[in-house]
Formats: structure tokens, C-alpha cells, sequence
């Protein structure tokens, strides 16, 4: 698996792209809609759920609110049913707010969106200035996973500032991206220059 693999609206994803395991990092709580025949289970893909697994472990032992993944893999055949749910009820403005299928990073089972239990209550209002996001985004390389829509290179990814949505990269890619404060199309595209070292 292409662990630095960039999926947008631009880039679809293939079949042979999609993960070929799974494993349940969670169960989702807070589903929005749940189709029949799926699981609330929150998957991501092996390596990328074992690196999950590590990261909260460590982090949510030394905290007393608690970092929960929110929503992982999500199917081609989800975002078909989404897209043709919503268009079922608002027509063509549906396209304007479910993303393209096989347009989405969660496609590829490698992205994570988290959420808090604060003072025992589940919330997914995430800003991004909670101290113990703050600590995260800043030591999630260490697991290989980076923030991957950051503050300031919306032009870059295309995609308004997430903090929420963290994704596995890889140790060696992870920690090169922390290091020069790059967004992943970035460093992707320097390490495609032949011979190119950061
Ligand atoms: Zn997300």
C-alpha cells in the first residue's frame, strides 16, 4: 500500500487502490445516517489502525478527556447511497454538499476524523485550540500520522483547515512532513523530482 497516496476530487480513487484489510479501531456512536447492511464499526486500514491504536493508547493515558476516532473507512458503495439519498430529497444541491464517490480520503481507509469525551461528554466540535488536540497534531508523527488539511495551505489541498481529520502517512513521510511544516501534495511533489532530497 502507497501509504503517501493522495485522493481529491481531482485524483479518484481505483479499485486497486481501495484497502485490501480492515480492522475496527471503534464503534461509531454518532453515526448521521446508517445504510442497511453496514456495520457502525470504525475501521481503518491494518497498519494505519495498529499506529491508531498506539497513538490513543499513549496519549489518553496521560489525559483525563479523551481523544475517540469519530468516523474511519468509508465505502465507494456508502458515498453512492449518501450522494443518492440526499438527491433524492434536495435534487441537484446535493452535489454541492456530499463529495464525489471515490473522491474522498476515507476512501482509502488511512484517513481518521477524531472526536473528544470532555468532563464525560462525547463531542465532535472540534476547533482545533482544545490543548490536548493542540498536543496532538504536534506528536501524531511520531505514529505517522499528520494533520492533513492544516491551517494556512488551504490552496494547497484544496480543503478548508480540519482539525480533526488526521492521516497515516508512514513514519519516514509523517516525520519529513512535521519537519519543514509542508502539506503532503507538497512533499509528494518534491520527492518526484528525480534525485530530490529534502
Ligand atoms: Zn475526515
Amino acid at each position: 500500500m502507497d501509504y503517501g497516496i493522495i485522493i481529491n476530487k481531482e485524483r479518484l480513487i481505483t479499485d486497486d487502490e481501495l484497502p485490501k484489510k480492515l480492522i475496527a479501531v471503534g464503534i461509531n456512536t454518532h453515526p448521521t445516517i446508517s445504510f442497511e447492511g453496514e456495520t457502525n464499526e470504525i475501521l481503518l486500514e491494518e497498519t494505519a489502525a495498529l499506529w491508531f491504536n498506539k497513538m490513543v493508547g499513549d496519549f489518553n493515558s496521560l489525559h483525563n478527556n479523551k481523544i475517540i476516532p469519530d468516523s474511519g473507512y468509508r465505502s465507494v458503495e456508502r458515498q453512492e447511497r449518501l450522494l443518492k439519498y440526499y438527491y433524492a430529497q434536495d435534487g441537484e444541491k446535493a452535489y454541492t454538499y456530499v463529495a464525489p464517490p471515490r473522491s474522498s480520503e476515507h476512501h482509502t481507509g488511512l484517513a481518521i476524523d477524531v472526536a473528544m469525551i470532555v468532563d464525560g461528554e462525547y463531542t465532535d466540535d472540534i476547533t482545533g485550540e482544545e490543548p490536548e488536540i493542540k498536543e496532538l497534531i504536534e506528536n501524531s508523527y511520531k505514529y505517522g500520522f499528520i494533520l492533513r488539511y492544516p491551517k494556512g495551505k488551504e490552496q494547497v489541498t484544496g480543503y478548508v483547515y480540519e482539525p480533526w481529520h488526521f492521516r497515516f502517512v508512514g513514519l519516514d513521510l509523517a516525520k519529513e512532513i512535521h519537519e519543514t511544516g509542508l502539506a503532503l501534495e507538497e512533499v509528494v511533489q518534491l520527492k518526484s523530482k528525480k534525485g530530490f532530497k529534502l
